[in-house]
């Protein structure tokens, strides 16, 4: 076994490997840029070495530097983690001809199941059933056009070289196929210096469902089950589950096996997934192979009891695999959350910032028998910075059924306190929400489908917003007391009942609030509800119960109101005497200007190219520019047909967001 090892990546990941390495009694090194010298994952490693600035490209992909770290340090291994070079080859080959193991793969499984036309055709010959498409580089958009006809619409346009969903578009006619052809091999060639593509018959109602496996130098090879990741934005994976409410046992078996059959075609040793593609008959199709350790590993590791960290470590150390498949049970239902700064209501652009606070939920079991995990990269006063993705941490949850583990999800989401960036949890809370997601009934198109406009927050249901509306009405009450020991203020008691009004989007609320010796209790729209916590003044999250139901309000002062967030509702309550909100009826409402004059930038990012002049007139759906922001190139088309009076911005610009562009007539 190695004593001591180097973990080469950053982040929750970087952290969640230190942990396992640590109960294994092995030491180990971190490495960071320099904008992360006080990341979590440093402090948490036992040693660490900085390897280069700020940008990935000069610090964590720089194989090199991690092999002098490695060399320096004494470390005998490396646990690549996800993306960077877990993935690279010629990483491996470094790392083996400077006598360090790699925590992964042999180098020719990596290689060969590195490029999505390669391990397509691979996969084929080892008896895995494939989407049907053209495995040839396509070289010009007449010829995908072509190709797409004889496969058939819809189709989906790939890069081959592409990950992170990035150079992937769906086209259903000629046009969109010319248009895909071009973006998705720009997008290729800015993301992987690669701009090969490929088209496939795109699977319409599609799951994504991956199928675990492992596999140790000594022939041996097994399937974990399976998770379920049809919950996607962008073809990105937002939740994860396992197992699939969607498979049989004879489907999962069949998926099991031909995975495991991919495995051994290529040698494979360590953790990896085989990533399918099932159709609503239960067809399902090889996408492609990760040769790594997933983000979503953990609600694998949460129904099967096995730490797959540990089990690569060892297997990398030479060590056999402890366990045979007739050993494999699953055991309950897990769900995965993965959170991210970014601003849902704001078409989920990416935030950048301070994290000035950052409280997780508790580990552990629950009373209820629910387990909450966190996986965390970062800390508060910790900077989210716009160098790496995006991601602030992932929340797991398991129940012994899938209808506790997302109970547990959505009680955790409503405790999980994130201020200073833009985060999902109101939008992953609502998610929860969703019938169609307690019912299990997934497809990739769930969020596209469930939000056609975007995300606006949820509208609580009725008794979800009276329970709101109490706990407002309470706090309000809370403070007026404080505020009336504050000394120099006129002397006042509070009486024991009094009427108040909640306002809410300019409905007034009558209420009563009165102590009853125990606790608050509110006579509200005609209900009595009990209020009970110990919530005090200034904390920013309220737990107790409304009624008899349990409750996890985040709760926030601003002016004078209340703003209050639970289950993917925000809710912005002010509370006032009678008088008050009577005068309030009578204030008038601010109107938001008119921008429909202008196309704004969506995102901060850069000028890819303008396709009118002023005097143009356009139609609507023309293409007026494109902006790259995250590496994805987004074409901007017109609302509506119109004249162009002016161009404010050029090629190549930075934009801000909400930036104008052009200004129509
Ligand atoms: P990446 O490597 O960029 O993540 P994948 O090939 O794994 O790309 O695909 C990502 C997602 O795109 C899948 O989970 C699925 O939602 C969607 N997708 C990929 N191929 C198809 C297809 N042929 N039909 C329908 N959806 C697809």
């Amino acid at each position: 076994m190695f004593s001591k090892i180097l973990i080469a990546n950053r982040g929750e990941i970087a952290c969640r490997v230190i942990k396992t390495a640590r109960r294994l009694g092995i030491r180990t090194v971190a490495v960071y840029s320099e904008a992360d010298a006080g990341a979590l994952h440093v402090e948490m490693a036992d040693e660490a070495v900085c390897i280069g600035p700020a940008p990935s490209a000069q610090s964590y992909l720089q194989a090199d530097r991690i092999i002098e770290a490695c060399l320096k340090t004494g470390a005998q291994a490396v646990h690549p983690g996800y993306g960077f070079l877990s993935e690279k080859a010629s990483f491996c080959e470094k790392l083996k001809a400077a006598g360090i193991s790699f925590i992964g793969p042999d180098v020719h499984a990596i290689g060969a199941m590195g490029d999505k036309i390669e391990s397509k055709k691979l996969a084929k010959a080892a008896g895995v059933s494939t989407v049907p498409g053209y495995l040839g580089v396509i070289r010009d958009d007449e010829e995908a056009v072509r190709i797409a006809r004889d496969i058939g619409y819809p189709v989906m346009i790939k890069a081959s070289a592409g990950g992170g969903g990035k150079g992937m578009r769906v086209a259903w006619d000629d046009a969109q196929v010319r248009d895909g052809f071009r973006s998705a091999s720009n997008e290729a060639r800015s993301s992987f210096a690669d701009d090969r593509v490929f088209i496939e018959k795109y699977i319409t109602e599609p799951r994504h469902i991956e199928i675990q496996v492992l596999a140790d130098g000594h022939g041996n090879a097994l399937y974990l089950g399976e998770r379920e990741c049809s919950i996607q934005r962008r073809h990105q994976k937002v939740i994860e589950e396992a197992p699939s409410p969607f498979l049989d046992e004879h489907t999962r078996r069949a998926m099991g096996e031909q995975a495991v059959a991919l495995a051994k075609a290529v040698q494979y040793r360590s953790a990896g997934t085989v990533e399918f593609i099932v159709d609503k008959d239960r067809n399902f199709y090889f996408l492609e192979m990760n040769t790594r350790l997933q983000v979503e590993h953990p609600v694998t590791e949460m129904i099967t009891g096995l730490d797959l960290v540990e089990l690569m470590i060892r297997g990398a150390a030479g060590e056999a695999l402890p366990i045979r498949q007739a050993d494999v049970k699953l055991n309950g239902w897990a769900l995965e959350a993965r959170i991210y700064a970014e601003e849902p209501t704001r078409g989920f652009l990416p935030s950048i910032g301070r994290v000035t606070r950052y409280r997780p939920p508790a580990e552990g079991r629950r009373p209820d028998g629910t387990i909450v995990r966190v996986d965390t990269g970062v800390v508060e006063g910790g900077e989210i910075s716009m160098f790496y993705d995006p991601m602030i941490a992932k929340l797991i949850t398991w129940g012994p059924e899938r209808a506790s583990a997302t109970r547990a999800m959505g009680a955790a989401l409503d405790a999980f306190e994130i201020r200073g960036v833009g985060h999902n949890i109101a939008f992953l809370a609502a998610l929860m929400e969703k019938e169609r997601f307690r019912d299990g009934r997934l497809t990739t198109n769930f969020i596209a489908e469930e939000f056609p406009d975007g995300f606006h927050g949820l509208t609580p249901t009725e008794s979800v917003r009276q329970r709101l509306l109490a706990v407002a009405l309470v706090a309000q009450r809370r403070a007026a007391e404080r505020d009336g020991m504050v000394s120099g203020q006129m002397a006042f008691r509070q009486p024991s009942s009094e009427a108040l009004v909640a306002r809410l989007d300019r409905v007034n609320h009558p209420a009563v609030v009165h102590w009853d010796g125990n606790g608050w209790a509110v006579e509200l729209d005609g209900r009595h509800l009990d209020v009970r916590s110990d919530w005090e003044l200034g904390r920013t999250l309220w737990t107790g119960s409304v009624g008899g139901v349990p409750l996890a309000v985040q709760i926030e002062r601003r002016g004078t109101g209340w703003v209050l967030i639970h289950a993917g509702a925000t809710l912005v309550v002010q509370v006032l005497t009678p008088r008050a909100a009577e005068l309030a009826d009578l204030m008038p409402v601010k109107q938001p200007p008119d921008l429909s004059k202008f196309l704004l930038s969506p995102m901060p990012g850069l000028l890819v190219s303008v396709s009118v002049a002023p005097g143009d007139t356009v139609e609507a759906g023309q293409e007026l520019a494109v902006v790259e922001a995250m590496k994805m190139e987004n074409i901007l088309r017109a609302d509506s047909g119109g004249t162009v009076k002016a161009v404010r911005a050029e090629k190549g610009a930075s934009l801000a967001v909400d930036q104008i562009i052009i200004e129509f007539a």
